[in-house]
């Protein structure tokens, strides 16, 4: 039992003249919807009251006919990254849309930090700068000539460093790239311009944050998380630290979401590894509390589309040989997934162009004859743009395309340019996973891109770009169904389509009043919708 902190009211409520969609085919609609310990035990057109003996104590609310939908869940994201990054240098294209205005910054950031440390920032984008260039290092020698800098690019898969970062680390025309990595060279000096990618950005010993930053940062995250109408959401980058922090959160009665962890299984990007431990400790799926349930494990095949990174099928567009980079051989990755799976633990794994999903669903496919693979649920995340072949072999093996339809919207510029059009029919391809029956949750990947999932469904609609461009029109999907990748398709990942996901009796009261319909506005206004109040487990966390 945990301590009851002050977010986890007991009260009671009434919601009434709403218009509630409940997601429950069972039940559509409703008016009235009566809350009592946390739990909906009601939802009708009927106001009574919610239990006679505890009527004082009820409030009701009237919602003027406003729109109540189940709480959102976001099946992939990185709580703890994003909350670190909070406290970091804010390079994102809203901050700094010039390479020198992310050099001043980083400037203005130099002045306040002791020479010698470093300094550390996330989210710039080239394809949102002016520019339309990466930063390199001498951008930002001036700026901070004695502090070690390094600024990740939104995608996470590549990073930008000064000269003094390469220096500490001993890095020169003549260092070799490691293996799974790349370091950007100067093409007439061989010098390194400054751009690490993949594993090249683990060269550097950059310190990381400690509980007390994590906490700091997570509780201005977990304000966001509220605010984009989240009940739920799941932790793709779990590490020993970033479960302190939750424990502590979740403790002091700070935690307003209910976390579903996946911890980072192998040494990949810049976590601990947390494989061996959960084998060792017996950890198996599902163990946890309702606020903080450990899913299973995270690995990762390949990098990114905006990054020229994702292990493709084909050249990017415009190249002839970059057909992106694999993070493991086959082999390699099979013996890690396999150990997760026969050790009881669900696997996730991020796989992005076609190289990597096939390798992810042969190391599947030969799992022991003791795994009950089908059960499982394990998940593709991403799943960008896999083959026929290869959906026919998700939904055999009833796996979970964590299909990240948001990033149409704001990295399908970078996917227009680094693919090409004829590609893109099948990148996110949201029909066809419903066509096939594949079972495809949406998901932000905050900090990657922008957490709110108006944004996800306005792209799984409209298929159109933060430009405005449209992306392709094969794939679009009805407002209902890019709902249920919130709701009843994203609690189905975590296994718990019986307590959310839809608002019936006997659920979670998890739940957001939205600032309009979205089965009756303009798909062009799905983007606009704000969340006006978001309730969890009966207890509100956010209102405006
Ligand atoms: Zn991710």
């Amino acid at each position: 039992v945990f301590h009851l902190g002050a977010i986890y009211n007991t009260k009671d409520y009434i919601l009434h003249n709403a218009n509630v969609i409940t997601m429950d085919p069972d039940l559509p609609a409703a008016s009235v919807i009566k809350i009592s310990d946390g739990k909906i035990i009601y939802v009708g057109n009927e106001i009574g009251t919610v239990d006679p003996l505890r009527g004082a104590d009820t409030e009701m609310i009237d919602l003027q006919g406003k729109t109540v939908l189940p709480g959102f869940i976001d099946t992939h994201m990185h709580p703890a990254l994003y909350g670190l990054f909070l406290l970091e240098i804010d390079c994102r294209p809203a901050e700094a849309d010039t390479v020198a205005g992310i050099a001043a910054k980083v400037h203005a950031q130099a002045q306040k930090t002791p020479v010698g440390q470093w300094l550390k920032g996330w989210g710039w984008d080239d394809s949102k700068l002016a520019e339309r260039r990466n930063p390199t290092r001498w951008d930002l020698d001036d700026a901070a000539p004695n502090h070690p800098v390094l600024l990740k690019r939104t995608c996470g898969h590549v990073a930008v460093v000064n000269s003094k970062a390469l220096e500490l680390a001993g890095i020169n025309a003549d260092t070799p790239d490691p293996e799974g990595g790349h370091i950007a060279r100067d093409p007439q000096t061989g010098e390194p311009t400054g751009i690490m990618e993949e594993r090249a950005i683990e060269l550097f010993d950059v310190p990381i944050g400690s509980v007390e930053d994590l906490k700091k940062g997570l509780k201005v995250a977990l304000a966001d998380f509220a605010r984009w109408g989240f009940t739920t959401v799941h932790d793709m980058s779990c590490t020993g630290l970033n479960m302190i922090a939750y424990q502590e959160l979740l403790a002091e009665g700070e935690l307003n979401v209910k976390l579903r962890p996946w911890y980072w299984a192998l040494k990949q990007m810049d976590w601990d590894p947390s494989l061996e431990h959960l084998i060792a400790l017996g950890m198996h799926s599902g163990f946890g509390s309702e606020m903080i349930r450990i899913q299973g494990v995270k690995l990762m095949l390949d990098g990114s589309v905006g990054g020229r990174t994702a292990a493709m099928a084909e050249p990017f567009e415009g190249e002839e040989n970059n057909r992106g980079i694999l993070f493991m051989p086959e082999d390699a990755f099979c013996s890690e997934a396999h150990k997760a799976l026969e050790a009881g633990l669900r696997i996730a794994v991020h796989a992005i162009g076609e190289r990597a999903i096939e390798i992810c669903l042969k190391a599947i496919e030969t799992a022991p004859a003791t795994v009950d693979i089908q059960e499982m649920r394990n998940r593709i995340e991403h799943c960008a743009i896999p083959t026929d072949d290869q959906l026919r072999r998700i939904k055999e093996m009833e796996l979970v395309a964590g299909s990240s339809v948001g990033f149409v919207y704001w990295l399908g510029d970078s996917y227009i340019r680094n693919l090409g059009r004829e590609r893109l029919k099948r990148v996110y391809p949201q029909k066809t996973f419903q066509e096939w029956g594949i079972v495809a949750p949406a998901n932000s990947d905050v900090p990657i891109c922008d957490g709110n999932p108006m944004v996800g469904l306005y792209a799984a609609v409209t298929r159109k770009t933060m430009s405005g461009d449209i992306f392709d029109d094969q794939q679009n999907i009805s407002v209902e169904d890019a709902l249920k990748g919130y709701t009843t398709a994203a609690a189905f990942a975590s296994f718990e389509e019986d307590t959310i996901g839809t608002l019936t009796v006997g659920k979670d009261a998890d739940l957001i009043v939205v600032s309009a319909n979205p089965l009756e506005i303009e798909a062009e206004e799905l983007k606009d919708i704000e969340v006006e109040l978001t309730m969890m487990k009966g207890s509100i966390t956010h209102q405006k």
